[in-house]
């Protein structure tokens, strides 16, 4: 096998085998632009390196030899030669880039000889010097292993040493004389023998050698292992090394080193974008004292070279067909390049990038589409914290739902409300947060509570409306009684001003500096091309006409999930909901449900309206009875404390009684595992009168709509369905109750009812559900507990986490749909539903329709849409697009 490969060998395809550096080195050799001479280690050499227990490739040393002749050739110059010495960087180079995390070394191949040649041959001793104490000092470092403080330690001795004998500032490492850097050099020796035990290794060979091992090993330094974690890169691929002839910016004020974006990073402007620093060499730029200069005034003091490189950077975005990340030095008014990458940006940027590149004909749309990370455009739809502002974080809780904002402190919902509605910030804090508390949701900037997880119902409700909330914040001690919050120690009282970031879990100190989302023009256009490309609906999940405007407003084609729940805890229907609960009768039952229906028919007006020309899919009731009723500990506390008032007051007795009857349905109610028990159709099965009752509610809005002149699309969602009988005994019911309501109304109505399928029974007989329905629906969400078998509340909380950290599970399934397990049920589901009824629509329904490695799998297995929360949809409707392509 071949280990070595001169930069004109190589060529940009070749990132996996040369690294990203070496392969870009290669190009950019190959097109003529002036790069210095060089080779390339493989990666396959560092994975071997690695196999055989840290040894250096059978073959690959002597493979360099002639590759150093001829990098000593084209440079006319001769690896530890006296007289004109060749000296080379080492430089690592995975295949995807990671900035700053493994190792370089420069002016390699410098000894006490090498270094009077090196002066000699520039006529410029003090540059000489000050190679030799970079490159002491940075392989003592990085090869030796000596601590860089004690360096710099040093250097500043010696700047003060030269100050104080020979007079002077001596503030920059560029003011060390060639006298003080002479010593300095020694004193390295000295420094690095006394801590190594070894001398200095003087033969420039045995230097290289040692530095080639040395980058291999920085592959596995504890901040680039961390790094590949963070960044999802794998652990085996290893790194390249390239080693390149030095051309040296530090040969005095005609000489330097900088690094420039071909655009803006934080805003897509097509204007040259970096800095640079003269007399400098490496990362004195990024790392030094001296201030660096922005690229633009190079364009005044350098005219010519700013021309030069302003042409390359145009040659090679034009080249690479997108923005770049160039480093250049300057050596004596000669420019070279000494990388080049595909610049890293924010989503804005990003965006905008692409778009410019669509116009300016470097890129095709569908490439633009490929080239946006949808996870990163989350970040755009939310307002969120300024970048640049200066915070005090006083506590981290869970990023439940990604924004930011800022208020008073509030503790109680009704609170919340009427301040809310007055027009004041406020900020929701709760231990936890119920149903009761959604007027307060609604009118406050976010949610902050100490308990709860990232399903607990402040989270959810939170990122259904799309407000920013932080859950389970631990270090958050509430007082109700005294309007007090405790973060270790410090006291915050009501009103006082704090500040959320859901993003991040962060709580902040009074108020920050805050962006509004930016929904560009470029953004638009972007999505308009998706738009074009994607061959999945997208359709929004959404409860409500706000959100379903919202929705709409992010370019959502339909509803496909209208929960019905949220309805029923408005504070004005609980107690209808709990009478309907309480009622001993069926006919007890329909008379509060007819208190109902009026209302439930107003939430479907407004939302079918709202979706004007749209389908919206509405599903029936699905959680368990229980939950619309309060809670068996709080009733009680409160017969606790009736049970002690006046036993006279004929109001009290009644309230004691109604109390004691409510607790007791609350008892007879309860279930060993709710999410398993009587809730979704088998609710509607065995208390058909309540979802009669939405149905009526369902065609009676819609009758009105059609007959007010607008064209709707209702669809009835059947939940939690197991059999197809269930399905067939509803269907009836629905079908029945839609042909009394269009006779009498004389209208018609174009509906259509299908099924969740979120319990393995329903996917693996999806032949037969199929046939009774005109779409399926997956709800990923309990699909994903019912196939795992774990209660997703439970599991994030108590093992999951030890799950993906020891690798049994890659991710949170929760999060990113499993394929193996979920996803292959899906795809059975999928194929003997289209066996019985190729005309039945397939989608999904659950937070994985907001997922783009989720969305992706849908494509492959071929269904017709995807539905999610409103704020997303932008991410769906390009992750769709990137999907299909
Ligand atoms: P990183 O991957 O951390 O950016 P590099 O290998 O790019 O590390 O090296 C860092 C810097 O060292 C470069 O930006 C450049 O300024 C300098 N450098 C590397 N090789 C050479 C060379 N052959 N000649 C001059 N400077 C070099
Ligand atoms: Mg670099
Ligand atoms: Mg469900």
């Amino acid at each position: 096998i071949k280990y070595v490969y001169l930069f004109k060998e190589g060529k940009a395809e070749m990132r996996d085998l040369l690294g990203g550096k070496g392969a870009n080195l290669a190009e950019m050799t190959n097109i003529g632009l002036h790069v210095p001479q060089g080779f390339t280690i493989t990666t396959e050499a560092c994975r071997e390196y690695y196999r055989t227990g840290e040894k250096l490739p059978d073959g690959l040393w002597e493979e360099i030899q002639p590759a150093i002749a001829e990098v000593e050739k084209q440079s006319g110059k001769k690896f530890g030669d006296s007289t004109a010495p060749l000296l080379v960087s080492v430089r690592s180079g995975a295949k995807i880039s990671m900035p700053g995390m493994m190792d370089t070394i420069l002016n390699l191949g410098l000894n006490d000889e090498t270094v009077q040649g090196l002066a000699k041959a520039t006529g410029n001793e003090r540059f000489a010097y000050d190679c030799y104490r970079r490159f002491v000092q940075m392989f003592g470092d990085v090869v030796l292993g000596v601590e860089g403080y004690k360096f710099e330690q040093m250097i500043h001795q010696a700047k003060e040493d030269q100050a104080r004998e020979k007079g002077g500032s001596v503030y920059f490492d560029s003011d060390l004389s060639a006298a003080s850097l002479k010593k300095l050099v020694s004193q390295f020796k000295k420094l690095i023998e006394a801590e190594t035990g070894k001398a200095f290794p003087d033969d420039p060979r045995q230097q290289l050698q040692e530095a080639i091992i040395a980058v291999f090993r920085s592959w596995n330094t504890n901040r680039a292992i961390f790094y590949r974690r963070t960044n999802h890169i794998p652990d085996h691929i290893g790194t390249a090394v390239n080693v390149q002839s030095m051309v040296f910016g530090n040969m005095g004020e005609d000489s330097g080193t900088g690094v420039a974006f071909t655009r803006n990073p934080s805003t897509g402007e097509k204007k040259l974008y970096g800095e640079y620093l003269m007399n400098a060499q490496g990362e004195d730029v990024v790392a030094g004292i001296r201030t660096p200069l922005p690229i633009s005034s190079l364009a005044g003091e350098h005219p010519e070279l700013y021309g030069q490189f302003e042409e390359i950077a145009v040659n090679l975005e034009k080249h690479y067909r997108d923005m770049q990340d160039i480093e250049f030095t300057i050596e004596k008014g000669e420019l070279y390049i000494l990388q080049t990458r595909n610049g890293k940006c924010t989503a804005a940027a990003s965006i905008k990038i692409a778009v410019d590149l669509v116009s300016e004909g470097l890129i095709t749309k569908e490439e633009a589409v490929r080239k946006i990370d949808p996870h990163q455009l989350d970040k755009l739809l939310h307002r969120r914290i300024d970048e640049g502002a200066k915070l005090k974080i006083i506590a981290k809780g869970l990023p439940a739902s990604p924004g930011a904002a800022s208020g008073k402190i509030v503790f109680e919902a009704d609170i919340a409300e009427k301040l809310g509605n007055a027009g004041e910030k406020v900020i929701l804090v709760r231990t936890e947060t119920t149903p009761d508390d959604i007027h307060g949701v609604l009118a406050a900037q976010g949610i902050l509570t100490s308990r709860g997880g990232m399903t607990s119902h402040a989270a959810v409700v939170a990122r259904h409306m799309g407000k920013p909330a932080v859950c389970g914040c631990e270090a958050l001690r509430i007082d109700y009684n005294s309007r007090k919050i405790t973060i270790e120690n410090q006291e915050y009282t009501e009103n006082d001003v704090i500040s959320i970031d859901g993003g991040t879990g962060h709580v902040i100190q009074g108020l920050v500096p805050m962006r509004d989302p930016e929904l560009s023009g470029e953004f638009q256009t972007i999505l308009k091309w998706a738009d074009e490309l994607r061959t999945m609906q997208v359709m929004a999940n959404a409860d409500n006409p706000v959100d379903a405007a919202k929705a709409r407003e992010y370019g959502a084609e339909g509803i496909g999930l209208c929960r019905t729940e949220h309805m029923f805890m408005d504070p004005v229907r609980i107690p209808i909901v709990q009478r309907m609960i309480l009622a001993q009768t069926v006919e007890e039952r329909e008379e509060e449900l007819a208190h109902l229906q009026p209302m439930q028919e107003e939430d479907f007006y407004g939302i079918l309206k709202a979706m004007h020309g749209l389908p919206v899919t509405i599903r029936l009731l699905d959680p368990p009875l229980h939950e619309f009723l309060p809670n068996s500990e709080d009733l009680i506390t409160e017969i606790a404390e009736l049970r002690l008032s006046d036993q006279e007051d004929r109001e009290a007795r009644q309230k004691l009684y109604d109390k004691e009857s409510l607790l007791k349905k609350v008892r007879a109610l309860h279930e060993m595992n709710p999410m398993l028990g009587h809730r979704g159709c088998r609710l509607g099965i065995t208390y058909p009168e309540i979802y009669a009752m939405q149905c009526r509610a369902i065609f009676q809005a819609a009758a009105r709509l059609v007959k007010e002149g607008y064209i709707i699309y209702p669809q009835i969602k059947i939940p939690l369905v197991i059999h197809y009988k269930e399905l067939e005994i509803l269907r009836q019911m629905i079908n029945k109750i839609a042909t009394e309501i269009c006779l009498e109304q004389g209208v018609l109505i174009a509906y259509k009812v299908g099924t969740m399928i979120e319990m393995p029974r329903a996917a693996l007989t999806a032949d037969k559900i199929a046939q009774f329905a005109d779409f399926f629906s997956f709800g990923t969400n309990d699909l994903t507990q019912t196939v795992f078998g774990f209660s997703r509340d439970d599991a994030e909380g108590k093992f999951l986490p030890h799950y993906m950290s020891s690798g049994i599970l890659e991710n949170n399934p929760f999060a990113v749909l499993d394929r193996d397990g979920v996803g292959k049920i899906m795809r059975i589901c999928a194929e003997l539903a289209k066996s019985t009824n190729p005309e039945l629509k397939i989608g999904i329904c659950g937070e994985h329709g907001g997922d783009p490695s989720s969305i992706d799998f849908c494509q492959e297995i071929n269904l017709n849409y995807v539905s999610c929360s409103p704020f997303r949809v932008p991410i769906a409707r390009l992750s769709a697009a990137q999907a299909a392509l």
